[in-house]
């Protein structure tokens, strides 16, 4: 059977990655759109996710919008009885997501908090690796141009945005997933530029069962960009770079394939929602809430896009 799916916010991820990982999913159908600004050329448009939901027969709503604002979309959709997938981060706050988990299990609908990152490539490979060495040594370095990668996004330097936690919990997701125990923070440093209400860079510490983790977050990056993390073992360091989409072995390259992260993102979706099963982990959203709450804050030189 079909699953027929709406989609709010048309932005770049929607665009980018969404539309056309829909279109080659099996078993499910895009029928509608809800943009405030934007609307699809070829499918019935809405300006907000109410009025799609009072025109069009949807069994499912994803959620592209920004952060702050998607717990009051994703509640009327499940109070509306549709199935919902969430962008990363999967919220403004824990207690929301938590919240939702709760209607959504009691309503017995499918919610899916997606971490694209976790799709790459190298990523079920690096799980694998670790999962039968000792670990020594823990390092994330994830630095981009945030001119390049986030032109005219606004939202991400309010409150509730993440400012290079936007980025930075992509790393944090997957280091959730390979790690065998639990992150946890123990302090952090968190660079906020003059003009903004979100940090632009940030140092975190963290340890899992005693063994030091560290991340570092910049969106000063110019040049070469850096989306790795490396895992000194006492059989060899792992190295996953490129978001996850490679992975070296001591040195040796071990996985290259094609991006397919949303085409894995909806095949799960549709198979969630065909078992009756939802998909909530917090913990990467939990480790930025964490760095909040820890974190020293500096002030940076004001940004001017
Ligand atoms: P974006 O380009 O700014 O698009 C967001 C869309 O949401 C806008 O087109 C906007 O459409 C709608 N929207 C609704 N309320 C909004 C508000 N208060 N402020 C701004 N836009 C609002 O953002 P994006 O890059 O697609 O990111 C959306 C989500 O996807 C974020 O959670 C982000 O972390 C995640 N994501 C982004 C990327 C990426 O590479 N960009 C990658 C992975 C995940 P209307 O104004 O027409 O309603």
């Amino acid at each position: 059977m079909t699953i027929k799916l709406a989609l709010v916010g048309l932005g770049k991820i929607a665009r980018d990655q969404h539309l056309p990982a829909i279109a080659e999913t099996e078993g499910l159908e895009l029928a509608a759109i809800a943009s405030r600004h934007d609307r699809h050329p070829d499918l019935p448009s809405f300006t907000g996710l109410h009025d799609l939901l009072a025109a069009q027969a949807v069994e499912a709503v994803t959620l592209c919008t920004p952060p702050q604002g998607r717990y009051a979309l994703a509640k009327s959709a499940l109070a509306a009885g549709k199935h919902v997938m969430l962008e990363k981060p999967p919220g403004a706050t824990v207690a929301e997501v938590t919240a939702l988990a709760a209607r959504a299990r009691k309503a017995g609908l499918t919610l899916f908090a997606t971490w694209h990152s976790r799709e790459a490539a190298g990523v079920e490979a690096a799980r694998e690796w670790l999962a039968t060495r000792r670990i020594r040594d823990i390092r994330i370095i994830w630095k981009e141009d945030v001119r390049q990668w986030h032109p005219g996004q606004e939202w991400i330097w309010q409150p509730g945005g993440l400012g290079v936690f936007d980025p930075g919990i992509n790393a944090l997701s997957i280091a959730t997933h390979i790690l065998p125990a639990p992150l946890m923070v123990t302090a952090a440093d968190l660079s906020f530029p003059a003009n903004r209400d979100a940090p632009i860079a940030a140092h975190v510490v963290m340890e899992m069962d005693g063994i030091p983790a560290i991340a570092q977050f910049d969106w000063r990056q110019t040049g070469r960009q850096t989306w790795d993390i490396e895992v000194a073992t006492d059989g060899g360091t792992l190295r996953l770079s490129h978001g996850g989409s490679r992975l070296h072995l001591d040195g040796e390259e071990r996985v290259a394939e094609p991006d397919r992260e949303y085409r894995r993102l909806y095949a799960r979706f549709a198979d969630l929602i065909r078992r009756g099963e939802s998909d909530v982990d917090l913990a990467p959203l939990q480790l930025v809430a964490d760095a909040f709450l820890l974190g020293r804050r500096r002030q940076a030189e004001a940004f001017v896009e």
